[in-house]
C-alpha cells in the first residue's frame, strides 16, 4: 500500500500533535451522512432551511459537536449577545453580509425573498470547514492546532453566504470553470462585504480572504490572496499556496471538483483588477457590475470565464459606459480571459490496472490528500477490491455538489466518479479510510 500526501496534510499533523489518531476532522466529516442531503440531485437546488422556532431574518443553532442540522436554537434575531463566541461571531457576520446584499444590490436575504437565514456552528468535533450545504451555513470550531474556529474570519460566513445568493442566481455548476466562477463570486462577495464593514475603499484594502484562520505560528496571512493568488501561505504543514491567477497558470485535476479552489484565483484577480482601476469602492461600481453579471440571466450553471467576462463587460457597458466596460475588458485580458473563448478541456484520470486511487479536497481551505492502492495488495487491497464489488456508481454519479464541503474523487478501472461527503456509503467511506491511511469512524 502506498500512500502519499499532497502536501503533506493536515490530518497526519493533527495526529501526532495530538497523538489521537481520532482526532482529526474525518470523524464528523464521515458521519455527516444526512439522509436529506444524500437524497438529493442536480438540477434540483434545494429549499432553504426554516426551522420552525426562527425568527426575524437570521436564527443561529448550535450542532453542540454533532453533526445534526441545524441544531439547537442558540440566538434568534434581536437577542442579545450569548457569549458563546461562535454564536456571537457568526450572529454578526450574518448581519454583515446580509446588510450588504440589501442596502449595495437590493437584495433580501439569500433567496432574495426575504427568507430567514439559519446558521449552525459548533458542527462536529473540531471540524475544518465551513459550508453550504444547499439551505443553510454551516461552521466548524477547526481543530485548534492549524485551524481557528471558522467563524473567527468574519469573511468565512460572507463566502458561504454568497454560495446561497449563487445558488438562487445563476446556479453555478460546482465544478471545473462554472465551480471555479462559483469559487470565485463567494470571494468577490465577501471582499466586497469585508472591506465595507472595514470602511476600505479598493485601493486600501488587502485582498485577503480568510485572515486570521489559521493558528499563530503557521506561515500564513491568509486563505486566499485575491490580488497576489498563490501567496497567501508557504508553511511546512500546509505546503504553498497552489492558487494561480492567470490562464496561463491554469490547473487541470480532477481534485478539488476540477480545481475550483486552485482556478478561482483567476477570474478573483480580474475583479481585484478591474475594481482598482474602476477606483473607490469595490461594492460600489465593480460590485454593481459582478452583481449584475450574476443575476441578469445572461450567466447559467454551465459558464465559465469567458462567459462571465461577457456577461460582466456588458453589464457595464449598460450601467456605466464604456469607459467601465474597457476597464472591465482589460481586466479580464490581464488574467488571460477573452471573451469567446473555451475552457480547456480535462483528460480523464488515468491509473495502472488493478489499481484504486482516491482523492479527497474541496473544503473550504481547498486542501488536498490522495492515495492509491494496489487491489491485490494484501488484507486491504482485497478488503477494497470487495467494497469496490458491491458499489453502485451508477446511483450516486449524479449527486449534487456543495460549495466547500469535502469530495472524494475514486478513479478506478477507467473510471473516475466524484462522491460529495454527504453522499459517501459506508463501503466508500471504508475504501477512503483504506486507501487513504487514515481512521474513520463507525458509519452510522
Ligand atoms: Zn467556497
Amino acid at each position: 500500500m502506498s500512500c502519499c500526501f499532497v502536501p503533506p496534510y493536515l490530518l497526519a499533523h493533527i495526529a501526532e500533535a495530538t497523538g489521537d489518531p481520532h482526532a482529526a476532522r474525518t470523524c464528523a466529516q464521515t458521519r455527516a451522512l444526512d439522509a436529506a442531503l444524500r437524497e438529493r440531485r442536480a438540477g434540483s437546488p434545494p429549499a432553504l432551511v426554516v426551522p420552525s422556532d426562527a425568527d426575524g431574518t437570521k436564527t443561529v443553532y448550535t450542532a453542540g459537536g454533532t453533526t445534526r442540522l441545524p441544531g439547537e436554537k442558540a440566538r434568534g434575531d434581536d437577542e442579545p449577545p450569548t457569549g458563546d463566541l461562535a454564536v456571537d461571531e457568526a450572529y454578526d457576520s450574518t448581519g454583515v453580509v446580509s446588510t450588504l446584499f440589501a442596502t449595495a444590490f437590493g437584495r433580501e436575504g439569500i433567496d432574495g425573498e426575504g427568507t430567514p437565514v439559519t446558521v449552525t456552528v459548533h458542527y462536529g468535533e473540531r471540524y475544518d470547514n465551513a459550508f453550504w450545504d444547499g439551505r443553510q451555513l454551516v461552521f466548524g470550531d477547526g481543530d485548534g492546532v492549524v485551524f481557528e474556529r471558522f467563524t473567527k474570519p468574519p469573511d468565512v460566513l460572507f463566502h458561504e453566504y454568497a454560495h446561497g445568493v449563487t445558488q438562487f442566481t445563476a446556479d453555478l455548476t460546482y465544478a471545473d470553470q462554472s465551480g471555479a466562477l462559483n469559487e470565485s463570486m463567494s470571494d468577490c462577495f465577501a471582499a466586497m462585504a469585508k472591506q465595507r464593514m472595514l470602511g476600505q475603499s479598493a485601493a486600501g484594502a488587502d485582498w485577503l480572504i480568510g485572515e486570521g484562520l489559521f493558528v499563530p505560528g503557521i506561515a500564513a496571512v491568509a486563505l486566499r490572496s485575491m490580488r497576489e493568488p498563490g501567496t497567501a501561505y508557504d508553511d511546512p504543514v500546509l505546503g504553498k499556496d497552489p492558487q494561480v491567477g492567470s490562464m496561463s497558470d491554469d490547473v487541470q485535476t480532477e481534485a478539488d471538483n476540477g480545481g475550483v479552489h486552485l482556478n478561482s484565483g483567476i477570474p478573483n484577480r480580474a475583479f481585484t483588477l478591474a475594481a482598482l482601476a474602476l477606483g473607490g469602492n469595490s461594492w460600489e461600481v465593480p460590485g454593481q457590475i459582478w452583481y449584475a453579471a450574476l443575476t441578469g440571466g445572461s450567466v447559467g450553471s454551465g459558464t465559465g470565464f469567458a462567459g462571465f467576462a461577457a456577461a460582466s463587460v456588458e453589464a457595464a457597458e449598460r450601467l456605466f459606459g464604456a469607459r467601465e466596460a474597457e476597464l472591465v475588458g482589460d481586466a479580464w485580458a490581464q488574467v488571460g480571459v477573452v471573451p469567446g473563448m473555451d475552457p480547456p478541456a480535462r483528460a480523464p484520470a488515468e491509473v495502472p490496472p488493478g489499481t484504486v486511487r482516491v482523492v479527497r479536497s474541496g473544503g473550504f481551505a481547498g486542501l488536498v490528500r490522495v492515495g492509491s492502492l494496489a487491489l491485490g495488495d494484501g488484507p486491504a487491497g482485497a478488503e477494497v477490491a470487495a467494497l469496490l464489488e458491491r458499489t453502485d456508481f451508477a446511483a450516486i454519479r449524479d449527486v449534487r455538489t456543495d460549495p466547500d464541503r469535502f469530495v472524494y474523487a475514486f478513479v478506478h478501472d477507467g473510471q473516475e466518479v466524484t462522491v460529495p461527503e454527504s453522499a459517501l456509503t459506508p463501503e466508500l467511506a471504508r475504501v477512503a479510510s483504506l486507501v487513504l491511511g487514515e481512521p474513520l469512524p463507525d458509519t452510522p
